[in-house]
């Protein structure tokens, strides 16, 4: 099982970062040790003192397949989750700065809290509300209209390059809001506004 997650998929997150809004997917790659299920507490890593949330839609891969063509991408994604992307902005600044891989920022261990799936048939793809509330306060209310690059395209994006494999996630990208958590913050995941995701930060 792989996590593939795709950056800067929101303009108005890519603007919110002073970062260009790409022409292409921006790719990168977790462990599956990154995961963090069953609503788990998240422990605040001693690396970083910018520690930021990202909420995103997460898709499971249903199919294996690759060079997927468009008329086909939707049949192989068939559940989606809430997920968090935790990254530590601060070193990812540096490793930008240097022009570095991502990793040491995104990927560490459970830098990926998923909520339990649900069924994709029912929602419409191109018309689906997610939110992430801080303590109670929503702080990223994001839209799949919004999307830069969507869910289908992504899908032959990614399969050009990577074997995409029963059991694979894909991080679709977070919208406008990102911003730090503190130890004892508690992270809130709604999709359609049913709560999926409970995360504390300890
Ligand atoms: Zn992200």
């Amino acid at each position: 099982m792989k996590i593939i997650c795709v950056g800067r998929n929101y303009r108005a997150h890519a603007a919110e970062l002073q970062n260009p809004v790409p022409d292409f997917p921006i790719i990168f790659m977790k462990p599956p040790s990154a995961l963090l299920i069953n609503d788990k507490p998240f422990y605040y890593p001693a690396f970083t003192k910018e520690l930021h949330y990202e909420a995103e839609i997460v898709l499971k891969i249903c199919k294996n397949g690759r060079h997927i063509e468009a008329d086909f991408a939707s049949s192989y994604y068939d559940k989606i989750a809430f997920g968090i992307d935790f990254t530590a902005r601060d070193i990812q600044k540096t490793l930008k700065q240097k022009g570095h891989p991502w990793e040491l920022a995104k990927a560490f261990d459970y830098s990926a809290p998923i909520s339990k799936f649900v069924d994709l048939k029912d929602f419409d793809t191109q018309d689906i509300r997610f939110q992430l509330r801080r303590n109670g306060e929503i702080v990223q209310d994001g839209h799949t209209k919004d999307l830069i690059f969507d869910f289908n395209y992504l899908i032959t994006f990614i399969s050009q390059y990577f074997m995409l494999q029963v059991g694979d996630l894909i991080f679709t990208g977070t919208p406008a809001g990102v911003g730090p958590v503190q130890i004892g913050d508690t992270l809130d995941g709604y999709l359609e506004g049913e709560h999926l995701l409970t995360c504390d930060i300890k």
